[in-house]
């Protein structure tokens, strides 16, 4: 099937010198979850951006966006305002707390209607917000209320009905749960997972949290430093990674107190390198339990282990390598 989306080497530089995104190529079809996972910093949010052409002006994009086949950075405004929200939207990281704190919520998922289908009565624009609200489970007389009479969990279903309000054929959703408890954790993504099977949608769904993708997504592409550094079958990198990396995510422990990293990979010494100032090599050598001397100046690319299966590791090909350390 025709990917809805696909990033084709695509680069993005902050301010001349912050690579934040370095060569990444990812699609999704309709009908499938592409899982995007990796630490703070790694240039997950800046990918969902690029693919709408929503960076900052001092964000330089290189490579290519094609949403359904149709060049996101060639189209004239006109035509970008009329597929955001209509063809394709986002969930945006830290959303929640975004909505309108003096304006009910049915007002609010009424507006992108009323604003991309002018033609829509009052009317009719409520009639569709009730069953918008009723498709992410919430009554449709919910509609009456304000953000601060919801819950985080029901504010976040709210977050997605909005991003369905113009009846989108890809969905990217930037760490819808990051914010939740988890066990409605749980209950969005499964929110999630049933859009994508009853709409037919394309679903990107990015998360610091490989668990949670490893269970909701068809594929995922793990990021180290602005790169894909593993891709494949969802259930196959969480279960029997073939990058460090991967499998240190994999084995993400929850830390307490911490809300930025609820989750820090097993094991790891150190931090993600900051995308200014990158080790040589490959860029994961430093923390990585497995080096080799190589590592430490020999870049590694993205390469083939299989045909649905890619690892940037020379040691990606060999068995029985304690990945996990300790787990
Ligand atoms: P993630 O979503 O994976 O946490 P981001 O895409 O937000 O990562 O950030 C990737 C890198 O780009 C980080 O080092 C971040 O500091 C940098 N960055 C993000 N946005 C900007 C910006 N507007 N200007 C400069 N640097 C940025
Ligand atoms: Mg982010």
């Amino acid at each position: 099937m025709m990917s809805l989306l696909e990033l084709k080497g695509l680069r993005v530089t902050y301010g001349g010198d912050v690579p934040a995104v370095r060569g990444v190529d990812l699609s999704v079809s309709p009908g499938e979850v592409l899982g995007i996972a990796g630490e703070s910093g790694c240039g997950k949010s800046t990918i969902t951006n690029a693919a709408l052409r929503l960076l900052p002006r001092s964000a330089k994009v290189e490579g290519q966006v094609l949403l359904d086949g149709e060049d996101v950075y060639g189209m004239s405004f006109g035509r970008l305002r009329a597929i955001r929200w209509a063809e394709a939207s986002i969930v945006f990281q830290g959303a929640l707390h975004s909505l309108n704190a003096v304006q009910n919520i049915g007002r609010q998922i009424a507006e992108p209607i009323l604003l991309h289908e002018p033609k829509t009565s009052r009317r009719e624009a409520d009639r569709r917000v009730g069953e918008l609200l009723e498709q992410v489970g919430l009554p449709a007389r919910r509609a009456r209320d304000y953000p601060h009479q919801l819950s985080g969990g029901q504010r976040q279903r709210v977050m997605i009905a909005l991003a369905l309000a113009c009846r989108p054929r890809l969905v990217i959703a930037d760490e819808p749960t990051t914010a939740l408890d988890v066990m409605v954790q749980a209950q969005v993504l499964e929110l999630l997972s049933g859009l994508v099977r009853d709409l037919g949608l394309a679903l990107v769904l990015i998360s610091h949290d490989l668990s949670v993708l490893g269970t909701t997504c068809d594929r995922v592409a793990v990021m180290y430093a602005g790169r894909v550094i593993e891709q494949g079958p969802a259930s196959a990198v969480f279960d029997d990674s073939r990058h460090p990396y991967s499998a240190a995510l994999a084995g993400a422990f929850p830390r307490v107190g911490d809300e930025r990293f609820r989750y820090a990979p097993r094991g790891l010494p150190g931090d993600p390198p900051f995308p200014g100032d990158l080790p040589g090599g490959c860029e994961f050598h430093p923390r990585c339990p497995v080096a080799l001397d190589g590592c430490a100046t020999t870049e590694v690319a993205l390469s083939e282990l299989s045909p649905d299966r890619s690892a940037a590791c020379v040691r990606a090909g060999e068995t029985g390598l304690d990945l996990r350390g300790a787990r």
